[in-house]
């Protein structure tokens, strides 16, 4: 069986940023990545704070990073890896197609959306039911929509879809935001975007599979707000193997300076790890320093 000296799972910045380094320095390197690459970009429908770009779109910059990883001819094979495990000198990268041996693995596996935890809320997916406003905004171009959520996230996809959709509603179960006074005040300059501060979304109704309208609550009262799609911006939940005794901070991976995790030989970057910011530039940063890391201990052998 081939063995690589570097297997990364997970084809967002970060893991994408750690295979160029590897490659550059002659490694033997797989990508493997379940979707799109470039990850949760393909689902950000603006950026500004990326260095080198005023203003680009997640897709395009999504797009200019595989772009990258071709002409670099970094091996990448898309495939969902099933588990991960080691033995003695190596680590072992399980799909369904069979085992892939390396020296060393990053894992680079991001975050996902966090449900809201309501009863049909899984039935209701496509339906009305969404965490991506760039992917299925477009659907409800003039129709009323809601956004759930109190962060960056609800605020800039709230405000990409008040160009779009008829209205937008926001449902904050806080009575602030967590975020800078300046976005608000970009929130409350839009005359189709409402605020419901101190409303807990409680209930999901649909008719036909479809949803019509939410219901939340306000203090004692429950209210029921009519609405096309409701969009879910409530944090995420990294995306962790447990077949390994990973040291955990919350539930995200606990890595050291070089980003190295507990367990020898593996290391983590980007979303998946325990960091107060989770932003591009910090998950290239990531790739970048494992990679240099993992360089030094394969020019060592
Ligand atoms: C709505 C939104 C807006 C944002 N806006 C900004 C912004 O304006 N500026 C900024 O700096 N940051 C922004 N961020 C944060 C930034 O996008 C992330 O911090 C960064 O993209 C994380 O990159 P990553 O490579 O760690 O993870 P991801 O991009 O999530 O990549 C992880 C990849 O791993 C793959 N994967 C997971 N499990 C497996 C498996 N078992 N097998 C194979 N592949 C697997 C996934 O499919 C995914 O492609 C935003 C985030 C969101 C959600």
């Amino acid at each position: 069986m081939e063995k690589y000296d570097c297997i990364i799972i997970g084809g967002g910045i970060a893991g994408i940023t750690a295979a160029i380094y590897l490659k550059n320095a002659s490694k033997k390197v797989l990508l493997i990545e379940k979707g799109a690459m470039g990850g949760i970009l393909n689902k950000i429908s603006k950026i500004e704070n990326y260095p080198g770009f005023t203003t680009i779109t997640g897709p395009d910059l999504a797009s200019n990073l595989y772009e990258q990883a071709k002409s670099n001819q970094i091996d990448i094979l898309l495939d969902t890896v099933i588990n991960i495990s080691q033995s003695e000198n190596e680590n072992i990268v399980s799909l369904k197609s069979g085992d892939l041996k390396c020296k060393y693995l990053i894992l680079a596996t991001g975050k996902e959306a966090r449900k809201l935890g309501l009863p049909n809320e899984e039935e209701l997916i496509g339906h009305g039911v969404s965490y991506c406003a760039l992917c299925d905004g477009f659907f409800f171009k003039g129709k009323d929509v809601s956004v759930i959520g109190a962060g960056d996230s609800a605020i800039h996809e709230a405000l990409y879809l008040a160009n779009i959709c008829k209205s937008v509603t926001i449902l904050n179960k806080y009575p602030y935001f967590k975020t800078n006074e300046n976005l608000v005040l970009e929130l409350e300059k839009k005359d189709n975007i409402k605020i419901l501060y101190e409303s807990m979304t409680t209930a999901l109704n649909a008719s036909d599979n479809k949803l019509t309208s939410i219901t939340y609550k306000k203090g004692e009262e429950e209210h029921e707000l009519k609405t096309d799609c409701v969009f879910v911006y409530i944090g995420s939940t990294p995306n962790i193997f447990a077949s390994l005794d990973f040291e955990l901070d919350g539930n995200y991976l606990k890595v050291d300076d070089k980003k190295r995790t507990n367990l020898k030989t593996i290391y983590a970057v980007g979303d998946v790890i325990k960091k107060d910011l989770y932003q591009l530039v910090g998950a290239a940063d990531d790739g970048m320093i494992a990679a240099v890391d993992i360089i030094k201990n394969l020019n060592k052998e």
